[in-house]
């Protein structure tokens, strides 16, 4: 099996010193990766900036923007069985990108910003027979968001995670999701380390890979 795992956040940056960017710490990406690797999977992780050690084995992407990210997947994802979308992508950067620092005279109350691409959509011509997992990480309304996106990105599972909660989601070794398919019933998984959700998810992909 060769699967391709996204982790972490992405940075949208205004100059050379600032940035937008989100709560990710990609541990939970890491996580999949770093237990498809024991699996004995072939493992591709393109990764936004983290501060965490890649896991041995793994064929490591460095990114910074989610444009960056997009052309990074676009390129390693053929040959992969599996893409599993960890990764918190920005959804927004800014229109310009300024070479020099920014004087706080030259910034402006109001910041322009364009959206970015949304890298399941974009690439879902090239998914063929790969199994793809996304992720959904909401404050509200969570198993509605979720099928959506499930639907609306054209992905096999969504991995569903409400992220107001203080052990569960950003920052923490541990999380508490509920796992979502076109095909089987929802699936509520109890508060586990990040290793183990990334272990519940890799058993519904070998699962599906086998009943192909
Ligand atoms: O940000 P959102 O909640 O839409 O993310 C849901 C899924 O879509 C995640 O798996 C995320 O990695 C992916 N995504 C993407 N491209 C984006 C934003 C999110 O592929 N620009």
């Amino acid at each position: 099996m060769k699967i391709l795992v996204t982790a972490g956040p992405t940075r949208e940056f205004l100059d050379p010193v600032r940035f937008l960017s989100n709560r990710s710490t990609g541990k939970m990406g890491y996580a999949v990766a770093e237990r498809a690797i024991a699996r004995g999977f072939e493992t591709t992780l393109v990764s936004g900036p983290v501060a965490l050690a890649p896991p041995a084995g793994a064929k490591l992407v460095s990114v910074v923007s989610a444009l960056e990210m997009l052309e990074a997947v676009r390129e390693a994802l053929p040959g992969h069985d599996a893409l599993v979308m960890a990764a918190a992508v920005a959804d927004w950067r800014p229109v310009k990108r300024s070479v020099g620092k920014l004087k706080k005279r030259e910034m402006s109350t109001c910041l322009e910003l364009e959206q970015n691409p949304d890298i399941l959509t974009t690439l879902q011509p090239m998914k063929g027979r790969g199994i793809w997992v996304g992720f959904a990480a909401e404050t509200s309304r969570l198993l509605d968001e979720a099928k959506s996106k499930l639907l609306r990105k054209s992905l096999d599972m969504i991995v569903a995670n409400d992220v107001s909660q203080t052990d569960a989601g950003f920052e923490v070794d541990t999380n508490r999701v509920v796992l979502l398919s076109r095909n089987e019933k929802t699936r509520f998984l109890p508060l586990m380390q990040k290793i183990e959700v990334a272990d519940c998810i890799l058993d519904w992909i070998e699962d599906q890979k086998n009943m192909a």
